[in-house]
Order: C-alpha cells, then structure tokens, then sequence
C-alpha cells in the first residue's frame, strides 16, 4: 500500500484523488481512483454538497508513462444539489485539478496535447502524439487550439498585418499582429482594404501599420487609420532585396 500511495504522489499530485489500485499492461498502466474532496460546487448554482446520489465508473486518459498510456478508472459521484432554488437536482462532481464535463481525458492530459498543437500544429503534433503512446488526431488537436480564449488586445498602438493562406492558391485570409507582443491579435476572413479599413476604424490608437508592399493593405490603412505611418516590415525588405538580386543575377547580360 505504501508504494501505491507514492505512485499517487507522483503520478497525480495534490489533486484530489487516492489510488485504490494499479494494472499494468503491456501498453496501458491502469489506475483505480477515487475522489477524496469533501464537497464539490453545483455548476447550476455554486453551492456545494456532499450528499451522494449514486457512484459510477468514469475513465480518463492521462499523460503516458515510460512508453505506456495511462487510464484513470475513476469511482465518480453524482451528487445530490441541495439549493431548492437550483434547477438541478444532482450533478456530477469534478474534481477541480483533475476533471472537466464530459472530457475524457485529464486537465494535463489536455494541457500538453494544447502545448503540443500550439508548438507543431495538427499533422505533426499527432504524429508526435503516436511516438509519446498518446492516442489523438490532428482534427482533436485543432480543436483544442479553437478552443483556446483569445486574448482581447487593450490596444494596439504598433500594428503588423499580412496575408496568409487557408488554401494555397485559393482562399486567403489576413493575420494581424501586435508589434510590441509579436502576438496575433485578431484574423480577418479576407485580405481585402475594405475588411482591413473596417478593422481599423475600430482601433484608433493605432500610430504605426507594418505591413507588405501590397495594394490592398496600403489602401485599408489610408482609409481606415489616416493618422497611421506605413512602414515595411523588416522580412519584406529582404524578401524584396532577395528578389531583386535574383532577378540581376539571372538577367542575361
Ligand atoms: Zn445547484
């Protein structure tokens, strides 16, 4: 019993829950747990309660372990909401650390798979994900990058804005970028003045637009921050540069 309450200590410290019990597989280390909060908070009204209505089983994936997934089958509690003013009668209790509604899979669970996205994307970051015995697709890993809040900018005083592509050769939108953070701070749908200008009329604390050398971009600022310097960004300078020495190099003399 004593190495099982270390392997809770290491594997799922502070959050909650005691390990009843290990399997190990081949592939898949499985733990029995169990909740060890003393109430849990109703998500209709807040008040907490610790009158248990029933016990079901819930499974979780974590984060592997040596090469080997691990799942959390978890002896849950629905719990009896005892505000008479409360449209719910029960509720199922989420262990704060540990759970969220209906997910399937642990808050560090979903935590690294986000890191993971945010640093490779869905494609790549999956297949990394196979290497690590986590079992996931890149249209999950989108999905938690979708579900991340977006940042409401203060103000954006030094604004970069370029065009990027959702379908090479088809369909371009337009990311806008705080030159202070170097933080996307909004996308537009298209890459057309008008959507830009429209932005931009919203924003006027912005001094400074860093943008491409194209038509579009130009436009949208005049109309729609006149009080605004254009300057060219420093990559498309040297994209430019790069260009235009390719093209001398190439010239036949
Ligand atoms: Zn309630």
């Amino acid at each position: 019993m004593g190495d099982v309450v270390r392997l809770a200590d290491l594997l799922l410290p502070g959050v909650g829950v005691a390990v009843e019990g290990v399997g190990l597989g081949d592939a898949e280390v499985r733990l029995a747990v169990r909740s060890t909060m003393d109430s849990a908070a109703c998500p209709g009204c807040g008040w907490r309660s610790s009158r248990v209505h029933c016990y079901y089983q819930r499974c979780l994936t974590d984060r592997p372990v040596a090469g080997r997934q691990v799942r959390l089958e978890m002896r849950a509690r629905r719990l009896v909401c005892s505000n008479g003013n409360c449209g719910r009668r029960t509720f199922a209790e989420q262990i704060p650390d540990l759970t969220r509604r209906h997910a399937r899979r642990t808050n560090a669970l979903t935590t690294q798979l986000t890191d993971i996205a945010l640093f490779l994307g869905g494609r790549a970051g999956a297949n990394l994900c196979g290497r690590l015995a986590v079992t996931t697709g890149k249209d999950t890993l989108l999905r938690l990058l979708r579900a991340l809040p977006v940042p409401v900018p203060e103000s954006v005083p030094h604004l970069g804005v370029d065009e990027f592509a959702v379908r090479r050769g088809r369909t371009y939108a337009t990311i806008l970028v705080d030159m202070n953070t170097r933080r996307p701070v909004d996308v537009l749908a298209d890459r057309t003045a008008q959507s830009f200008a429209a932005w931009l009329r919203e924003h006027p604390e912005v001094r400074v637009v860093c943008r491409d050398r194209a038509g579009s971009f130009r436009d949208g600022a005049q109309v729609g921050a006149p009080q605004a310097r254009q300057v060219a960004d420093a990559w498309h300078l040297l994209h430019n540069l790069a260009e235009a020495v390719e093209r001398r190099r190439t010239t036949p003399r």
